[in-house]
């Protein structure tokens, strides 16, 4: 037998978008469920760099574009709820680094000139120079330049914990929900074992895991796309804090690291950029080859003879675009009763609760108020780091 639970808003996948939409919509007043097949976080979210960009890294090619509008708000909105001021409160959470870095090993900056004309990026971008250089830079053999950007870093499995705590009751383990479809090709309900969830709007914020919702459903559109990475990963005990995209030739960051903190109290370089797009099709020990080489190159005074490797295959998980182009906004479609979604971003994540919560005001969804959930549904856990998963 299945009871029914019924609620305001039912939102699938808990990553860092249906939690973040999850909390807002609480605070706003409605009532809602958000279903977790695995871990919270535990798809793309802590697989990310974390870094809240605001699009300075997207202007690289010379000049503005709608990538680098559409997401110029966002460290701001961040570091708002950081202070315990914004939308939502992430005081507590931790900063990994209050700026990121643009990095020029040699004189491609030249290459860059467009891009550091353009008036839009003052303010943005700041050249650093000696004492205020990253201690990673700080060595005679260092000839590049560095840049500071108004951009930060966030512990991701930190902020996924507090966005748990901001869900209060609403959080529900089920390793396989099921859609049920109404004469009307519209949502009924989705079936769990031994609960059915009904809402007036359902939202689907389940990253990968929405194409098989979708196909679950029997809705072909909005697609999705994947764009698969290979990360690169490095720990050691005395790697410094590195937060910084190392230009290379061409307008995509040659490598983006970041920094983060191992349970074994080692750290852990996280590498990306063009190198992870270039290893998708490389066999891990080939890929942890030609990082060895890049950061030999690139940082020959760093000491990387202790260091434990490893690779991470993941894809990102987008609204199709024609060319594997990159979406330059969190999306929002609306099919008959529910919302489909992607951020398409960490960092955009509270502008996709922005297009769900406009959405939801223009299909005058209102809150009706409904019980708390029982208290004896499973509960999803947060996923564990990254750091502390992939070396074991
Ligand atoms: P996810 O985090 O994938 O969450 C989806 C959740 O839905 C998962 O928990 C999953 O278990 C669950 N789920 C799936 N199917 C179902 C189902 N059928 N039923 C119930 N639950 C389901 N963005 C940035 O802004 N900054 C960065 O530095 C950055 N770095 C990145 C680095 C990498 C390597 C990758 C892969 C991405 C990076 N991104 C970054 C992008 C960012 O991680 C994603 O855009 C964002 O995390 C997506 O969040 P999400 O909540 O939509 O998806």
């Amino acid at each position: 037998m299945s009871t029914t639970l019924d609620t305001d808003i039912c939102i699938i996948g808990g990553g860092v978008a249906g939690l973040w939409l999850n909390a807002r919509l609480r605070k706003a007043g409605y009532h809602t469920v958000l279903i977790e097949r695995g871990a919270l976080g535990g798809g793309q979210s802590v697989k990310s760099q974390g870094i809240i960009h605001g699009g300075i890294k997207y202007a690289l090619g010379g000049k503005l574009n709608a990538a680098t509008e559409a997401i110029a708000d966002m460290p701001n909105r961040w570091r708002q709820c950081l202070a315990g001021e914004g939308e939502l409160d992430l005081s507590g959470v931790r900063v990994l680094s209050q700026h990121h870095y643009l990095w020029s090993p040699g004189s491609l900056i030249s290459n860059l000139a467009g891009f550091f004309a353009s008036k839009a990026l003052r303010g943005r971008v700041d050249q650093i120079k000696g004492k205020a250089l990253p201690t990673v830079f700080n060595n005679p053999g260092f000839k590049g330049k560095v840049y500071q950007l108004g951009e930060l870093v966030l512990d991701v499995p930190d902020v996924i914990q507090r966005l748990a705590e901001l869900s209060g009751d609403s959080l529900i383990s089920d390793n396989n929900p099921h859609i049920l479809r109404d004469d009307n090709g519209e949502i009924a309900g989705i079936q769990l074992t031994g609960t059915r969830v009904r809402a007036s709007r359902y939202v689907l914020t389940a990253g990968e895991g929405t194409e098989g919702l979708l196909q679950d459903w029997g809705v072909s559109e909005p697609a999705m796309q994947r764009r698969p990475l290979q990360m690169v990963l490095v720990k050691g005990p005395d790697l410094p804090p590195l937060y910084a995209h190392c230009l290379g030739a061409s307008p995509k960051p040659r490598l983006t690291v970041t920094t983060h903190p191992c349970e074994d109290g080692q750290w852990c370089w996280y590498l990306g950029g063009d190198l992870a797009e270039q290893g998708v099709n490389q066999a891990p020990d080939q890929l942890i080859d030609q990082a060895r080489r890049e950061l030999r190159e690139l940082l020959p005074w760093i000491d990387l003879s202790a260091c434990q490797w490893t690779t991470l295959p993941v894809n990102r998980a987008e609204p199709a675009q024609s060319g594997l182009v990159r979406p330059d906004n969190a999306y929002v479609q609306a099919c008959h009763n529910a919302l489909i979604s992607w951020p398409t971003k960490l960092a955009l994540a509270p502008n996709l609760s922005d297009l769900v919560m406009q959405e939801l005001t223009r299909q005058q969804v209102t809150s009706t108020g409904h019980p708390p959930l029982p208290p004896d549904l499973p509960r999803p856990r947060v996923a564990a780091p990254l750091w502390d998963a992939c070396f074991q």
